[in-house]
């Protein structure tokens, strides 16, 4: 069995080929030999269609793999590979080239087999090669230190226990102030519960305003849900690395939390590769048979609406809406017209993407690919297919059902200037939900306990400054401006502000440069960082982790209410940290 990298960071070729030999499985065998290169695939594949590269042809990255398989199991391939085009791997420099092919070309997307008269499946050949080069530490930097983190700490991010409880402490605070309803909560290990909810950490650390959208729609469906207080990441890189061992640790984490609690059925946020994974992948990888269901929270939606738990107003969401399958939920999932369902229930002009469902193309962001730096360029490229599915729609939003899909998409808006917010779909549903109270979308003041604090606010772009200072002032913080990079690091080293905002994209110091440098200030390392930018490459810093990541980003152009929540976020649970604890007399 394949596992995590090997520590001595030692490459060696015979373990590579030995473990390919463990790795074949029937389905794998059967991708391999069944392939006769007739070409059938090749315009499924969005890296083929947006650079005409025949590289870039399925078939062709394949059989970058394929040879192996010629070279070392094939019989005539065995007997005289040149006759098959079988070659097997001799060098570290092969292995860095398959590299190239297997983590660069590839999002393991799955479209092609769809195209395949024999199925071949493509990313099930691609993951096996992956797995094979991310045991011998080959592999882009940020899936080997997500993995790391997933293996560490039980969870993507690397949130630690304290830090994932004062969040959900503080969202349901957030919840009661929405809801208007005072024992409104976010119950945690809680026994017996019908619902176990596991989510992505995305959203406890970058996105809570989806996890937000979720608490609401149980409180208004009267749901008797839980969140376990470990083992609660619903996602797993182990999919992505091809690493079976982490894909089934992270698994049965996840899983031993409903049955410690007793819980009735678990409940996967919106998550493609997530679900997938969790519903599909990790039983076999556990090799545990769950004695509970497992359902997608857009099943759980659906039925809240179908059974009258809760009603959705889709007036409230009157802009034209389209939907992005993620890859992981419609064509490995089997999760396609829930979404179409919800959105329908919760928009009034639903358009739908060409083509879709099973056939829908790739965000470009699958398969990991947002944690591979190395390939954004390529990444952002190749995403043009799926640029010009969004403009053809004429939807002026993008609602999609994957945390990696929105910050997929949204890449690729910036790059493209399309102009369309993505969100997920549980937030056109929060937006919809008719309640007794409707929600106010986090435009309130801050709370007392923030008010009156500083935040250092650092963009070179004067209106950027003008628009957020007035925005954050308007909600009863005292702002400070820099205009550039060496004058945030002044302003945070005299102001010691209690949180700042951070261009990324400036003349002179970039924003990662301060970033780094405020991060590894022991003085100013714990003031929180809000990246807010139009650049992409701010996504190094979440996904690398030379030193802690940011504690928030929010894309430009700014939404208010969801740099408000971020800012708001960051500043209560600051000031909670400072509190002396309950009941110590002071
Ligand atoms: S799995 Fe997706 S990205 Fe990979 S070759 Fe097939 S269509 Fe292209
Ligand atoms: S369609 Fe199937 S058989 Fe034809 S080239 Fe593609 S993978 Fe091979």
């Amino acid at each position: 069995m394949t596992s995590a990298a090997d520590p001595s960071g030692t490459i060696s070729i015979d373990t590579f080929v030995e473990g390919f030999h463990e790795k074949l499985t029937r389905q794998a065998v059967l991708s391999f030999a069944s392939c006769v290169h007739c070409g059938l695939c090749t315009d499924s594949c969005h890296y083929y269609l947006a650079t005409g590269d025949p590289a870039m042809a399925p078939a062709h990255k394949v059989d970058q793999v394929r040879k192996l398989f010629k070279a070392e199991v094939d019989w005539l391939g065995r007997l005289a590979p040149w006759w098959v085009g079988g070659r097997s791997v001799t060098s570290e420099s092969q292995l860095r080239e398959l590299q190239d092919v297997v983590f660069g070309s590839c999002t393991a997307c799955r479209r092609c087999t769809f195209s395949c008269p024999f199925g071949v499946d493509t990313g099930l050949l691609i993951r096996l090669a992956r797995g094979l080069l991310t045991a011998q530490g080959i592999a882009p930097a940020g899936v080997l230190a997500v993995s790391k983190d997933q293996w560490e700490t039980g969870n993507q991010m690397a949130i630690s226990q304290q830090d994932y409880l004062e969040t959900l402490e503080w969202l349901q605070d957030e919840l009661r102030g929405e809801t208007g309803d005072p024992e409104a909560s976010i119950p945690i290990d809680k026994p017996n519960a019908d619902v176990v909810f596991v989510v992505n950490p995305r959203e406890i650390k970058y996105a809570p305003l989806s996890l937000l959208a979720a608490a609401k729609i149980f409180h208004a469906a009267g749901e008797n849900w839980t969140m376990p207080s470990v083992g609660w990441d619903n996602t797993n890189f182990g999919l992505f690395s091809g690493d079976d061992a982490l894909g089934a640790h992270m698994g049965k984490l996840a899983y031993d939390q409903v049955i410690r609690l007793g819980g009735r059925k678990m409940v996967v946020s919106e998550c493609g590769h997530g679900f997938r994974a969790t519903k599909w992948e990790a039983p076999n990888w556990a090799g545990m048979d769950l004695p509970f269901p497992i359902e997608s929270f857009l099943e759980t939606m659906v039925e809240y609406v179908n059974t009258g738990r809760i009603a959705l107003d889709p007036s409230r969401n009157p802009k034209p809406v389209t939907y992005h399958d993620p890859c992981n939920l419609a064509r490995s999932g089997g999760i396609t017209e829930e979404p179409r369902f919800l959105l329908k229930h919760a928009c009034l002009d639903f358009r739908e993407m060409t083509p879709n469902r099973q056939e829908n193309f790739c965000c470009s962001g699958g398969g990991g690919a947002m944690s591979m730096s190395e390939y954004t360029q390529r990444r952002l490229k190749v995403a043009r297919v799926k640029a010009d599915q969004i403009t053809a729609t004429g939807a002026t939003a993008v609602a999609t059902a994957c945390h990696n899909c929105v910050d997929g998409l949204t890449d690729l808006i910036k790059h493209y200037k399309l102009k369309v917010p993505v969100r997920n779909v549980c937030e056109y549903v929060g937006d919809a939900l008719v309640v007794e109270r409707p929600h106010v979308a986090g435009l309130d003041m801050m709370p007392a306990s923030v008010r009156g604090r500083t935040v250092l606010v650092v963009d070179d772009d004067p209106d950027t400054v003008v628009y957020l200072t007035a925005l954050l002032e308007d909600h009863g913080l005292r702002t400070v401006r820099a205009r550039n990079g060496s004058e945030g690091l002044q302003a945070a080293r005299q102001e010691r502000p209690d949180a700042i905002t951070l261009d990324i994209a400036m003349p002179g110091r970039s924003g990662i440069d301060v970033f780094t440098r405020l991060r590894s200030n022991r003085e100013l390392a714990s003031i929180p960082v809000i990246i807010v930018t139009g650049a992409i490459e701010f996504r190094e810093l979440v996904y690398h982790r030379n030193v802690p990541p940011p504690d928030g980003y929010v894309e430009k152009p700014v939404r208010p209410e969801l740099l408000l929540m971020s800012v708001r976020k960051v500043l209560e649970l600051r000031h909670r940290a400072a509190a002396p604890p309950a009941g110590d007399g002071r």
